[in-house]
């Protein structure tokens, strides 16, 4: 049943306020939608959604979702759950409530209102592959008693209860393994390497790099990251996922270092720091499920994608 008019939904976004809830938010906002945006406000901050309170299709509500929502909606993007490796380590018990008792009480509100619900999983759920890349049918490689693991397991059962919800009691489910992403509104603090590196060359600080810097990612700027969600919430009924979603585009740290350097025009040093523990040594996602099932696949490269995140950090640093 849809509790609004015509096109326009009312949709859930648990974890507005963070990085990505923000700029879905934006979009969906811009698709007509009314929002219902949830956060406890741990790693997201108000001025991500300033803008939007004027709007009378925008409502935040304060909340943890480790306790139960009861409100009423047609979607539910679940994205509530700190992502960076400092933050979600900063208290890994809450972590893993997050993942699973915010999972288990966003389920049982879209059991309630039989709505759609998306998960916001991560390429974490591989661990460190021995896989490469990384497709959907691969298992995982995964520590289940690290630092990393309050995050990467909290995931995993995360997506347990997606499926577990959606064969035992029918619940249409979308699951989405997200790929490392970067852009504006990422928190000056987050951490997380495009952001530390960046805010590291414009304030004038040595730029750090764990390890080598041989270990690779792939990075996704957030507004192709945005575009493959709302395609997998929109996709067919039979469409569960699990999906990437990332930019299959692989670089070395090392290189994302130079790289930042040269853009932001700085000359800070480098300083080479301890790699954290079971950092994943290599990571590029298979895309080829998302191009097929949901004709998606990234447009923006590093270079644009830094450039226009760059100015952002310019504007806050
Ligand atoms: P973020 O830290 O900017 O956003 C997470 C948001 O969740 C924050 O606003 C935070 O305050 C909120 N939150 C945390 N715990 C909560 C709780 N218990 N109750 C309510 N709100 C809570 O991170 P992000 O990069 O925007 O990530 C969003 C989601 O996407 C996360 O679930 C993350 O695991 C997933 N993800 C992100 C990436 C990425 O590269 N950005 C990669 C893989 C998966
Ligand atoms: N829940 C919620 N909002 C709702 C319905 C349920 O937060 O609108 C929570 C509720 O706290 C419950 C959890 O979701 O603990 C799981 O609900 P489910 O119906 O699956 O399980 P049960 O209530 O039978 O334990
Ligand atoms: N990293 C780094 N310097 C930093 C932050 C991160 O060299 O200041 C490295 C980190 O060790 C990892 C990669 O960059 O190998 C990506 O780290 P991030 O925390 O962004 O994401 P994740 O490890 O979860 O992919």
């Amino acid at each position: 049943m849809t509790r609004t008019y015509g096109s326009c939904k009312r949709i859930l976004v648990t974890g507005g306020a963070g990085f990505l809830g923000s700029h879905l938010i934006d979009r969906l906002i811009d698709a007509g939608h009314e929002i219902l945006c949830v956060d406890n406000l741990f790693t997201g901050t108000k001025r991500n959604i300033d803008h939007l309170h004027s709007n009378p299709r925008f409502e935040f509500l304060r909340h943890d979702v480790t306790l139960p929502l009861y409100v009423e909606v047609d979607e539910i993007y679940n994205l509530a759950c700190p992502a960076s490796p400092i933050h979600y380590q900063h208290d890994p018990i809450q972590t893993t409530k997050t993942s699973v008792h915010g999972a288990i009480n966003m389920l049982g509100l879209a059991k309630r209102l039989r709505c759609k619900i998306l998960q916001a999983s991560t390429s974490e759920v591989y661990g460190d592959p021995v896989v490469h890349p990384q497709p959907e049918e691969y298992w995982g490689h995964v520590n289940p008693i690290g630092t990393r693991s309050c995050y990467d397991e909290g995931k995993r059962c995360a997506e347990t209860l997606f499926f577990d919800y959606h064969r035992q009691l029918g619940l249409e489910i979308k699951v989405a393994r997200i790929f490392n992403t970067y852009g504006p509104r990422m928190h000056l603090a987050d951490g997380r390497v495009v952001s530390n590196f960046i805010v590291q060359a414009l304030s004038g600080r040595p730029i750090t790099i764990y390890g080598d810097g041989g270990q690779t990612r792939s990075f996704c700027y957030v507004d192709d990251l945005v575009d493959g969600l709302i395609r997998l919430m929109d996709s067919d009924t039979s469409v569960t996922g699990p999906i990437n979603i990332g930019n299959p585009t692989e670089f070395t740290i090392s290189e994302l270092a130079e790289r930042t350097l040269r853009m932001t025009g700085s000359s800070v040093p480098f300083v080479k720091m301890a790699l954290p523990q079971d950092d994943p040594r290599q990571r590029r996602p298979d895309i080829t499920k998302a191009m097929e099932i949901l004709g998606w696949e990234p447009k923006i490269e590093l270079e644009e994608g830094l450039r226009r995140t760059i100015e952002y950090f310019r504007q806050v640093v």
